[in-house]
């Protein structure tokens, strides 16, 4: 049998903030697996702020996507068709499937689901890419200590409220920076940060240095922008500064206007003895296990909460992520592809 396949290509790269012209819906037959392959049916699509980065042609850790190429993306799908031995008919996994309807790859490449420990959804957030990012990069650069204040923006997203919730499990207080005050109230009532600022607030930096009267010790560092600059001099003496993402310029096109920074964050990172240090998530691949095992633990204890945001049908991806760039999202963004 033969199954229609859409597709999402990238039509452009985009000059700054993308638009939807820079996608085109395109219709395919998908490919029947060869030996050692399955045929999926995507369910979800993993929306992630990563793939502006691949719609550019920058040179990054990462190969870009070429135009006219299919997004890249993290999906979940059901098995189909497997000419793989490990997996059957009515099988969900999880793998690299892309903004389309139907991926056919090796039966080594994805992961089947553990349906007793996570759903088809949180195996692409809190128990996927996100929630390993915020976990590695906690314990490897982080580091917090008891009584310690940790800092993180974005703090209703993805790794963000993933980040802030194991602080206060490692007994330090937990200080959110988030685009809204709705998002900021779900992040203390909700997740059970002790304070959340709202970014967007004309006494941003003035309520941050309020939340954190004891300074910070870790800044896990999710945005950049203006949010770095009110941190910056808030940190304490060898404060840790993972470097995870800075999402407030991944549409920039040049340097921003304004004064050259350069030698305050020097001066600070001498006289602070700050160490900030940028990471990947896949820097830490063996520590996955370890990650997925503990976080689902202290999902079952309930000291683990997520939120999830989903747009429905592949169409809606290009707008969906050009709005995850702005804040539209309101938690792990994913689409729902199909039933
Ligand atoms: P989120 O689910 O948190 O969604 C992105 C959020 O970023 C938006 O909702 C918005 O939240 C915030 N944001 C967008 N623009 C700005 C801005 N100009 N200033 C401040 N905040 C902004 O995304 P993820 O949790 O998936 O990703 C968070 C970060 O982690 C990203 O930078 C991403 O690239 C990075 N990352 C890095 C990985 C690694 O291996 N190093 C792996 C995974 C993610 P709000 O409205 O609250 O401001």
């Amino acid at each position: 049998m033969t199954q229609t396949n859409r597709q999402i290509v990238l039509a452009a790269r985009p000059e700054g903030e993308p638009k939807t012209s820079d996608f085109n819906l395109v219709e395919g037959v998908a490919r029947q697996p060869e030996v050692g392959e399955v045929l999926c049916r995507t369910i979800y699509l993993s929306l992630d702020p990563y793939m502006r980065g691949r719609m550019s042609a920058a040179k990054s850790y990462a190969e870009p996507v070429e135009v006219g190429e299919v997004m890249g993306a993290g999906v979940v799908g059901e098995v189909v068709d497997s000419s793989f031995d490990g997996l059957n008919r009515g099988d969900l996994v999880v793998g690299l499937g892309g903004w389309q309807e139907y991926f056919t790859a090796p039966g080594t490449s994805v992961r089947k689901l553990d349906l007793d420990r996570e759903s088809a959804s949180t195996a692409l957030g809190v128990l996927g890419m996100p929630g390993m990012t915020a976990y590695v990069g906690l314990k490897n650069i982080g580091k917090p200590q008891p009584g310690e204040t940790v800092v993180v923006a974005a703090a209703s997203g993805a790794v963000g409220s993933v980040v802030g919730q194991i602080a206060k499990i490692q007994g330090a207080r937990a200080v959110g920076i988030a685009g809204s005050a709705e998002k900021c109230r779900f992040v203390v009532e909700g997740l059970g940060f002790d304070d959340c600022i709202n970014h967007t607030d004309p006494d941003f930096e003035e309520k941050l240095r309020q939340a954190c009267p004891d300074g910070i010790d870790v800044y896990f560092e999710n945005v950049g922008g203006l949010v770095f600059k009110a941190v910056l001099r808030l940190l304490n003496p060898f404060a840790r500064v993972p470097v995870c993402g800075v999402i407030a310029h991944y549409n920039d096109t040049a340097l921003p206007d304004g004064p050259d920074w350069t030698s305050l964050i020097l001066r600070s990172a001498l006289v602070k003895r700050l160490t900030i240090r940028g990471f990947l998530v896949f820097d830490y691949a063996d520590q996955e296990a370890e990650a997925i095992e503990q976080l689902s633990q202290w999902i079952s204890e309930e000291r683990l909460k997520y939120r999830e945001d989903f747009v429905s049908g592949l169409e809606a991806a290009p707008q969906a992520f050009i709005g995850l760039l702005k804040g539209k999202n309101f938690g792990k963004l994913v689409v729902k592809v199909s039933s």
